[in-house]
């Protein structure tokens, strides 16, 4: 018998491909989705664990589904959770949420529709060598599309769940990575971004990375290729020549840095110093002037001085990054940083986020402002949340809304900047779109 299946996701673009993953699998078994929860044969929400935020926000959603049933006229739903929170807690939550049927961890996925299907109540979290070649993703983000290069993490950052929940680091094949990007190409995907905790250090025995960027760049000629996320520690010069030259690669990196202070970095496990950060973003800039460069930051890390911490406010000066995304540190059972000394306290941890957020903020500002008058282009994403509005992403990944057009999602097309609001724009068309 055919089922209908509802699908919400929480968290990281890995976690937003994981559910086009998940939808791939069940549709291949004649499930189909639907996006009313009311009517829906089977609930599914693809969690999020690396910030107790993020977890205490999923597990808020399963308590209150738990409560929102009873009042469903199709009766109860199976209630599955799937990503890193099934992962971590497996089995307990099962006895924590009576209303919860299956917890299904990232390696499992696979399993799915058998598991739907039996009536036990159960948890799959075992880790496995496998990934996901052969599974034709749904998806969801048209022209946008993610594909997967590498699964898992063996860096142990102190700070991170990350390799505790999603195992470790294993590459998919190039030939498969290949033959999905070709086929993307063809169906007219403007933009296709390489996904792995840290793509740098992708190797699948015969290819490294830059080797596969260059190879995935000749692949898809007429797309715009991104990938994420990159590591300071691996980030080699071949990767940043591949780049420059290939005119397809997008000239914007997100390279998290996490903190400005060495003695910080070291209790990070990161594996790098400011210096060596520093002359990563000095090669990269060298090489590509225009380069737009994101990062990810943790504010109130144990042990984080006064002093430590100007040292970061200093870096993310000194960079002038055209966005941060900015964290207060959050502890994570298992990891070693719950073990480490000093802790920085909630209040201090949350205004230190608060200095980084105001410093950025006004960076962000000043270098989209930069951008007034000029002419960029675009690749037309889709309709923007307001009516008669259109939006789109720049090369440099920075938003831009297009007024009262109506142009194919797809489309490259020049734009003036109009208005700069952050990291989101206003522009106007100039020319006809390119395809
Ligand atoms: N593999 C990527 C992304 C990891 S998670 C990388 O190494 O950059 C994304 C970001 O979340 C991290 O870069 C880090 O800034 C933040 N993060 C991870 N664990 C955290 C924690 N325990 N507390 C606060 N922020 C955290
Ligand atoms: Fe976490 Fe570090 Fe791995 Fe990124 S590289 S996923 S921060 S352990």
């Amino acid at each position: 018998m055919s089922m209908t299946y509802y699908i919400n996701v929480y968290g990281c673009q890995m976690n937003v491909h994981d559910s086009e993953i998940i939808s791939g699998i069940l549709e291949s078994e004649s499930f189909s989705s639907t996006e009313d929860p009311e009517s829906a044969d089977v609930i599914l929400l693809v969690s999020c664990a690396v910030r107790e935020h993020a977890e205490t926000r999923v597990l808020g959603r399963v308590s209150q589904l738990g409560g929102w049933w009873r009042g469903r006229k199709s009766g109860k739903p199976l209630m599955v959770l799937c990503g890193c929170v099934a992962q971590e807690h497996g089995d307990s939550l099962l006895e924590r949420f009576r209303d919860l049927d299956l917890v299904v961890g990232p390696d499992c996925y696979r399993d799915l529709p058998r598991l739907i299907r039996g009536s036990a109540r159960m948890s799959a979290v075992d880790f496995r060598e496998g990934d996901y070649t052969g599974i034709e993703p749904v998806r969801t983000e048209f022209p946008r599309a993610y594909v997967t290069i590498m699964r898992g993490c063996d860096n142990f950052c102190s700070y991170c769940i990350v390799p505790y929940v999603r195992g470790r680091e294993h590459s998919r094949k190039s030939d498969a990575i290949l033959s999905e990007i070709a086929a993307l190409s063809e169906g007219g995907y403007g933009e296709i971004t390489l996904l792995g905790q840290n793509v740098n250090s992708y190797h699948d025995g015969e290819t490294s990375f830059p080797l596969l960027l260059r190879r995935v760049a000749s692949e898809a000629r007429s797309s715009w290729i991104r990938f994420v996320t990159s590591h300071p520690k691996d980030l080699g010069q071949e990767t940043v020549k591949v780049m420059a030259s290939e005119q397809n690669i997008c000239r914007y990196l997100h390279l998290p840095f996490q903190s400005g202070s060495d003695v910080i970095l070291k209790k990070m496990n990161r594996g790098y110093t400011t210096r060596e950060y520093l002359e990563r973003i000095g090669m990269l800039r060298d090489a590509m002037p225009d380069i737009v460069l994101s990062t990810d930051v943790i504010a109130g890390f144990p042990g984080e001085s006064e002093e430590d911490f100007q040292k970061t406010i200093d870096l993310l000066e000194e960079v002038r990054f055209d966005n941060a995304f900015l964290f207060k540190y959050s502890e994570r059972s298992g990891t070693a940083a719950c073990s480490l000394e000093d802790p920085v306290s909630e209040e201090e941890r949350l205004a230190r986020l608060n200095r980084l957020q105001d410093l950025q903020r006004r960076i962000t500002v000043e270098k989209s402002g930069e951008l007034l008058r000029r002419t960029l282009r675009i690749l037309v994403t889709g309709p923007a949340k307001k009516p008669r509005q259109q939006a789109g992403r720049t090369e440099g990944n920075r938003m831009v809304i297009l007024e009262d057009t109506d142009f194919n999602p797809g489309s490259f097309v020049n734009v003036r900047i109009t208005r700069a609001d952050g990291w989101t724009h206003f522009g106007e068309p100039c020319g006809s779109p390119e395809r």
